[in-house]
Parts: structure tokens; sequence; C-alpha cells
């Protein structure tokens, strides 16, 4: 009989579909499946999920990324998870679901999150706690449900996340990891333990949150039928690994000293990890567990691939179209066109606000702007300094992660952004960095496996993802862009200083028009 080779399993609870990947121990992709679900946004600021469907599509996902891997339960050594953050279910003593899930992106606590940072102590919370005070976060999210829906808020036995859910639904009992619980603004990160303060803010007690347990705090247990179902064996180890942001950061191999991890999906986030957590007095930056001894601090922002998207519909609309008809995808079009300009977009600067602005800003009421327009731009040079403003407002995170961990060097990058070699460079020129772009796996996944490794003692240093990433591309800085970008730079940081109250004035003149229009 011939030796069976050993796999591992990472799954990814993200906010559009859950992913479960098998690797082989060295970190080799095996197999893999992705179960989507939607986001129900029916009124304004709302943005919930189904944690029943996305329970299902764990266990769905689970079960086929083992089917195609033609993988026995045997050979699987270790399933490990990643999950988004910030999410909220309100339960009963049973275990019943009392609410959906309120997922990150749900905004309807922003009034509480202005009250809680400017009249509540929200600064000292934020200092303790590692997360920016910011209706993202469960802490914002449960004062809201409090005055929001006291019925609901008296009713609820707990506030739990998404994985515990998941967790308790596997295994019968209601756990949470340092790394979930330290984006939940009611972990103390000193103590290791819920933040008192917190708690008396909300008026809840521990017990109604989960039992707090390291990210390589291991179970195994399954029932047979649902071991049975998944592929797997009632005896494999489910450990429970740590958020999708610090485990991207492993996934990429940004773990050492200096090394900066950032992400341009649809929106951003630049990271970097350190030995012991670090919170900023100036509030911009967040610190998340990786393990008890790495900890994640950076900055997300709101304005990232998402602005590009809105270069392509509502900008550069004919030229997309003509991408199209052409059969060429509209975004590399987009891209040879900006390419036509040269870098510093001939003096023409775009803040890319429009969704407001997290890092280093926190400020939701940014709004974007073309700033230095003349008569000698035209839309090329639009799209170019649309581009460079994405950079430019990622970079602006640079100082605040700077001021906490002293210098930084190589950008590991990844994100939809990674797959245009103009935008690339920009970020080493605008950066003055080398840019390296790793081998795309999903890096949560295969930073949640290595996580799962380091727990079960198999290995004894997160060290090995390096042999695990490949390097796709490389950019070093252009001098010359260095140097334009270089000049352009503080203009473009003073300009949201100078703005705040016109911000202000006009995101509440949009609302108010947006009332009538919608009335
Ligand atoms: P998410 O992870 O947020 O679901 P992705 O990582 O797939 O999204 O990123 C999507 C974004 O990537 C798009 O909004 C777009 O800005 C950017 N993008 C996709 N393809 C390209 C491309 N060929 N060139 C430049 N940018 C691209």
């Amino acid at each position: 009989m011939h030796h069976q080779p050993e796999y591992m399993l990472g799954v990814d609870i993200g906010t559009t579909s859950t992913k479960a990947v098998l690797f082989t121990t060295q970190g080799k992709v095996v197999a893999q499946h992705a179960v989507e679900y939607p986001l129900m946004c029916t009124s304004p600021g709302m943005a919930e999920q189904d944690p029943l469907q996305i329970y299902a599509a764990v266990l769905e996902a689970i079960r086929q990324a083992v089917s195609n891997g033609k993988a026995a339960a045997e050979q699987i050594t270790l399933v490990s998870f990643s999950a988004a953050m910030h999410s909220v279910i309100a339960v009963d003593r049973e275990g019943n679901l009392l609410s959906n899930s309120i997922t990150w992106a749900d905004s309807r606590a922003g009034e509480w999150s202005n009250r809680i940072r400017d009249e509540m102590d929200g600064r000292a919370i934020y200092l303790r706690t590692g997360t920016p005070i910011h209706p993202m976060s469960p802490l914002c999210k449960i004062m809201w449900l409090r005055h929001d829906q006291p019925e609901l808020f008296a009713r609820t036995a707990r506030f739990v996340g998404m994985k515990e859910y998941v967790f308790y639904r596997l295994f019968g009992s209601w756990l949470v990891d340092h790394s979930i619980a330290s984006a939940t603004g009611l972990f103390n990160l000193q103590q290791l333990d819920w933040d008192r303060g917190a708690l008396e803010l909300l008026g809840i007690n521990a017990n109604q949150l989960s039992q707090l347990v390291p990210t390589t705090h291991h179970l195994s247990g399954l029932e047979p039928a649902v071991a049975q179902q998944l592929g797997l064996l009632p005896t494999t180890p489910f450990v429970i690994g740590a958020n999708d942001g610090v485990l991207s950061n492993l996934g990429v191999n940004a773990i050492g000293p200096g090394q900066v991890a950032v992400t341009i999906g649809t929106s951003g986030a630049m990271r970097t990890v350190i030995d012991k957590p670090m919170t900023d007095p100036s509030g911009r930056t967040f610190c998340y567990a990786l393990t008890d001894k790495h900890w994640v601090v950076g900055g997300p922002t709101n304005n990232g691939g998402s602005i590009f998207r809105w270069v392509r519909d509502e900008l550069a609309t004919a030229e997309a179209a003509a991408a199209r008809d052409a059969g060429l995808d509209p975004y590399e079009a987009l891209t040879s066109i900006a390419e036509t300009v040269p870098a510093g977009s001939e003096g023409l600067l775009f803040h890319p606000y429009l969704a407001g602005e997290r890092a280093p800003l926190w400020n939701a009421d940014a709004r974007g702007s073309f700033f230095g327009l003349a008569m000698h731009h035209r839309k090329q040079h639009m799209i170019r300094a649309a581009l460079e403003g994405v950079i430019f407002s990622l970079y602006s995170i640079l100082p605040a992660v700077e001021d906490l961990i002293g210098p930084t060097q190589r950008m590991m990058a990844t994100g939809g952004f990674a797959r245009s070699a103009l935008w690339r460079q920009m970020m080493a020129d605008i950066f003055n960095r080398e840019v390296v772009v790793p081998e795309s796996v999903e890096s949560s996944c295969l930073g949640a496996t290595v996580l799962g490794l380091y727990a079960l003692g198999k290995i004894d240093s997160l060290e090995v993802i390096a042999d695990m990433v490949g390097a796709t591309h490389r950019h070093v800085p252009n001098p010359e862009s260095v140097a334009l970008y270089a000049r352009l730079w503080p203009i473009y940081a003073a300009l949201p200083q100078l703005l705040e109250q016109q911000y202000r004035q006009l995101s509440q003149f949009q609302r108010e028009v947006g009332v009538k229009h919608a009335g």
C-alpha cells in the first residue's frame, strides 16, 4: 500500500462567499470550492446576511473542496478558519437566531459611532481595544441596537459573530478567537479579555459574549453524521483561526519586520505585523491579533477598486463601451488610456473619498474631488489621476503606521488592482518602495492553514510561509516618477485637512437633497 499524501483545509468565511481550499502540507493548492451568498441592503445603510445561508455555504464549500480533491477523510490533518471581521448576530438562550448577521459594511450605527467618539470617551476605548470607533465595529452596532431596537436588545442572550455561530452549530459551544474579538471594539488588548469599560457603556456583561480563546485553539468531535457529510472524521481537528485581514498578511508572507501587505480589491487596506499590541494616540490605525505574539497594525480604505469601477461606469462610459465592443477588458483599455499621460497627470490630483474615508481620516463626510483642473487636462488625465489618487490615499496611511512601528520596506500587493502593471508601478513610485505580487492563491485560506499547523504543533514558527509563497511580479521605483510624486504629495495631503468643514457641509447638503428626491 503506497503512502497517502497529507492535506490541510483552509476555510474563509467572507462577505461575498465562503471559500474552502485544500492544500498539501507544503501549501500547494489541491482543490477548492466557493459558495456565494447575497448581502441584503433593503434599507439605507443596511448590509445584512442570513447566518443559516452562510452556515450551509461553509458545509457545502468544505464538502466540495474535499470531494474535488478526491481526498480521503484520513488524509485531512486539519481544518482551520478565517472570517470577515465585525459581524454581529443576536441569539437567544437556546442559540436561536434573533437577527441576521449585521456585517462590517452596515452603516446604520453611524450616529452612535459619532456620539461614542465625541461624547463617551471613545478615544480611550479605542486606545484599549485597538478598533477605531466606526459604525463597522460591533461596539457601535450593539449601542445602536440597544437604542434603536430596545425590544430585540432586551431579548438577546448573546451577541456573537459569524464564525462563532458556525462553531456553535458544529461543536455546541460559543467560542471567539482573540483575532475576531480584537476587531469588536470590546476586547482589551493588554488584558486579552473583554474590556470592562466598553461592556459598561453598552450595558452588557461578559456572559453575553462568547468565551475567549487564542487563535490557536482547536477542538474536534463533529457529529458522525456531519463528519460523514463533509468527508471528514469526527476526530479531524478544527482550528478556530483568526480574521481574514491578519491571515492575509500571513498568507502573502508579510509577517517580517517592516514588511507591508497592501490589498486593493473593492476597498483596500495596508497592514504590517508586530510582536505586541499598539494603538495610535491620534486614532488612525487598527490593531488586531494574529496570535498572542503577532499583532497586525494598519488601516483600511473605503475607496480602492470601487473608484476604478466608478471611472469605468460613470466617467469613461463611452471608452469602456468601445472597449467592450472591441472585445477588450474595459479596465485594461482604460489603463492603456491612462498610460498616455505622464506620471503626476500634469498636475491633476484626485481625492477618492467617494464613499467617505476610513484610515487615516476616519471621516464619513469626506468627499471626492478633482483638484488642479486646467484647460490642458482631458479625460485621460482624469482617468490617470483617479488611479494615482487611490494610491496616494493608501500612501497617506503609511505615516500613521510608521509612527508606530518605524520604517517599512518591501510591499506585498494583492487584490484586483494587482492585475494592472501600470497601477502596480504607480504604487512602487508613490511609495518609493519595491512592490512584489505574490502568486495568486487565496491568501487568507493559506494563512489559516499555516496558523493551523502552528496551532497543532506541527511547525514551531509561522516563517515556513516563506517557502510556500512565490512571486509573480516585481516593481522597483522609477526615480523620475518618484521625484514627481514627491512634489505632488504634500499638496495632496494638505487638502483633506483644509476641507474638513466643507466636507461636512457638502455631505449634509447631499443628504438633504437626497431625502427630497427620495420623498
Ligand atoms: P474584491 O476582492 O473586493 O471582491 P477584487 O479583488 O476582484 O474585488 O477587485 C476588483 C477590483 O479590481 C475592480 O473594482 C477593479 O478596480 C480592479 N481590477 C479588476 N481587473 C482589473 C484590471 N485588469 N486592471 C486594473 N484593475 C482591475
